[in-house]
């Protein structure tokens, strides 16, 4: 019953707040979203503005953020849910902006118990405990069919997240097999470790063979990006992936050259966080 009064507030919201049509068609033509159907262009529609107006949206650094920026961010954030259902991101509230990349500043506990604190420059951060970090100007660089995308992989890791801590195994639909996820995921995740250890050219970013969770986030930007990179080498990930985010973007998308596998680039000021785990 909770969720039929749920679906009805969303349904009532939604008829009466759509996304203007000026806005929409200057994101909805960028090429990340070649290919969709009339329904999902409006689905997609529907979950960005149920985004915008769900999620906090907190710009810190100095950033100006416009209503554009907004759907662009939005837009994309909402494609790997798109046949998941808005419910999918109902476990976390604020997305939080910065003008360019960002330091954060961590803590760890190693195992003699003495606490490490240590800092990394990055362009998004999924955190366990809340918001996802990202760099606007990243932001605005992703949702080109270049297989990076950093909004798709940090969304990604709080998909994954739903069954606790980031591990590559998100919870599984009802129908698949945890065996096949993981037989599929090992044996790419096995080669890409070889690929980076030997200096290998590989058809994926290395920084997937960081460690399970990255393997996942990364194809998942290869998959709404540059499908085919996928298919044509894991094909059996690309199975996986399908079957997770119910679409197939090798049907919809055109062939695309893979790029060569790079660290990301930095683009804008570092700006740095006040505080050991603090990132406002
Ligand atoms: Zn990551």
């Amino acid at each position: 019953m909770f969720g039929y009064f749920k679906r009805r507030k969303r349904e009532r919201y939604l008829a009466g707040n759509p996304i203007p049509d000026s806005l929409w068609q200057r994101v909805i033509n960028l090429p990340l979203f070649i290919g969709l159907t009339d329904y999902e262009h409006n689905r997609l529609r529907q979950h960005a503005a149920w985004f915008l107006h769900e999620k906090t949206i907190t710009a810190v650094g100095g950033l100006a953020l416009t209503d554009e920026m907004r759907v662009l961010l939005a837009a994309q954030a909402s494609l790997p849910i798109l046949h998941l259902g808005f419910d999918a991101y109902d476990d976390w509230h604020e997305v939080i902006l910065y003008p360019g990349q960002f330091v954060s500043r961590d803590r760890y506990t190693d195992r003699s118990g003495l606490v490490h604190e240590y800092e990394q420059v990055l362009a998004g951060q999924a955190r366990s405990d809340g918001p996802v970090l990202l760099s606007w100007m990243d932001v605005n660089e992703s949702p080109w069919l270049d297989g990076w995308n950093v909004v798709i992989h940090e969304f990604a890791h709080k998909l994954d997240m739903r069954s606790g801590e980031a591990n590559g195994c998100p919870p599984l639909h009802k129908g698949m097999s945890y065996e096949a996820w993981k037989r599929a995921f090992s044996r790419a995740y096995d080669d890409l470790v070889m690929r980076a250890d030997q200096d290998h050219y590989s058809p994926i970013d290395l920084y997937a063979a960081e460690n399970p969770a990255e393997c996942f986030a990364v194809f998942s930007e290869y998959f709404f990006e540059t499908p085919h990179a996928i298919a044509d080498h894991y094909p059996a990930v690309y199975a996986q992936l399908c079957a997770f985010y119910k679409q197939d973007p090798l049907a919809r998308l055109p062939r695309v050259r893979y790029r060569p596998a790079f660290e990301p680039v930095s683009f804008g000021p570092v700006v740095p966080t006040p505080a050991p785990g603090v990132w406002l």
